[in-house]
Parts: structure tokens; C-alpha cells; sequence
């Protein structure tokens, strides 16, 4: 699970970061709003945690920013200010929930497992890195980047992705996906993987489908 806090305080983003690493989260940590951007258009992040008061862009603003971006990830807010209307404007800007500095850090970490609880559950989206695939739409974002795939170079992806893990093998993508025995030395497999990666590679710093030698083609399970 990977988490983007973006906190000016280094007090607070030390206390959080450091909590959360013992949880074994991957915490990315920015001071100010434009880098908390960047990060957060460039990278997949499983939850953000943005304080309001920021240099530059606040934590509302980049907020909204990310959510007209795209970006789904859950958004828990944070801020010094214990007033309605700074709650109201979060939550109106995309925010999923809220927290009042100070807090303990057995509540911030209750409310930041609901919140990766309810990301979970959204069982639509699939996501890898920076690679994110809507299997309602069927539309593939790589770093918030939509990409094009063709029905079978979906399939394929969609199929690495639910066997995350597992190495599969060219006969059984055959079998799988194109629903019929072909002639087992035909390159189908292996045509369709490299368009898909070089699709993906445009907007990826990670290459997404590794070779397995002697077996076939995997997403790993990390
Ligand atoms: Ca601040």
C-alpha cells in the first residue's frame, strides 16, 4: 500500500510518517502543495493525506486538482483549524474524510484502514503502479493517462492483473482468452504482449509485464 502525505509541518509529516512505516505503509512524503502534485499525477497512490494549510497550493485546491484529474484514490484531510466551513469546502472538494491537529495516532490509524478498507471494496478498479483499469468502462489509465487497448491486448491485461503472482503460460493465455486451441507455436501471445507494453511503456516508469523464461508473461504480485 502506498500513501502520499503532503505536510509543510516536518513535526506532524515525521510523526504520521514514521507511524505509518511501522504499519508497513510506503509513505512518500511532500512539503508543499506543487510537489504533492507532481507525486500524486505521476504515481499510484492508495490513499492521499493532505494537510489544508500548505505553501503555494492548499491542501483543498490540490484536492480538487487531483480529483479532476482522475485520480480516485481515497483523501483524508488535515488541518489545524477545527471550524465547519473548513470541513464543508474539504469535503466539497473531493475529500473523503477529515482530521482536527491534534490527533492520536491509533484514531488516524483507524480511519486510514476504513479508508483503504473502502478503496478495497471498489471492486472495479484495477490497479498496479501507476497503471489503473476500470472494468466497468473497460478503460486503462497508465499515470492518469488514458491508453488505448485493443479487445485482446485488454483481455490480456486483465487477465495478468486477477493472477497477479502467477506466471502464465502462452497455452493457457491461448486457452483463456482466445477460447480455443490454436496451434500452440503460433506468436499471438507474444504479438499481443508487445503492442500492450509498448501501449503502457509510454506513460510507465515501471515496466508492467514481465517475461518469465521458459513459462510465458507475469504481473508480480507486489
Ligand atoms: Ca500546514
Amino acid at each position: 500500500m502506498n500513501i502520499l502525505l503532503v505536510e509543510d509541518e516536518q513535526g506532524v509529516a515525521n510523526f504520521i510518517k514514521k507511524g505509518l512505516e511501522e504499519e508497513h505503509y510506503a509513505v512518500d512524503h511532500a512539503i508543499n502543495g506543487e510537489e504533492g502534485r507532481t507525486l500524486a499525477m505521476t504515481r499510484q497512490y492508495d490513499l492521499l493525506i493532505l494537510d489544508i494549510m500548505l505553501p503555494g497550493i492548499n491542501g483543498i485546491d490540490l484536492c480538487r486538482q487531483v480529483r479532476e484529474h482522475g485520480i480516485q484514490s481515497p483523501v483524508l484531510m488535515l488541518t489545524a483549524k477545527d471550524s465547519v466551513k473548513d470541513k464543508v469546502t474539504g469535503l466539497n472538494s473531493g475529500a473523503d474524510d477529515y482530521m482536527t491537529k491534534p490527533f492520536s495516532f491509533e484514531e488516524f490509524l483507524a480511519r486510514v484502514h476504513a479508508l483503504l478498507r473502502r478503496k478495497q471494496d471498489k471492486l472495479t478498479e484495477l490497479t498496479y503502479h501507476d497503471l489503473l483499469v476500470d472494468t466497468i468502462s473497460h478503460r486503462v489509465f497508465v499515470s492518469g493517462q488514458e491508453v488505448t487497448l485493443r479487445p485482446k491486448e485488454y483481455a490480456i491485461l486483465i487477465y495478468l492483473l486477477k493472477n497477479r503472482g502467477k506466471a502464465i503460460s502462452r497455452a493457457q493465455m491461448l486457452a483463456d482468452i482466445w477460447g480455443y486451441d490454436f496451434n500452440p507455436n503460433t506468436n499471438f501471445v507474444d504479438v499481443h504482449i508487445k503492442s500492450l507494453r509498448e501501449k503502457l511503456g509510454q506513460f510507465s516508469s515501471s515496466a508492467i509485464i514481465q517475461s518469465v523464461r521458459g513459462v510465458g508473461y507475469m504481473i508480480d504480485g507486489r
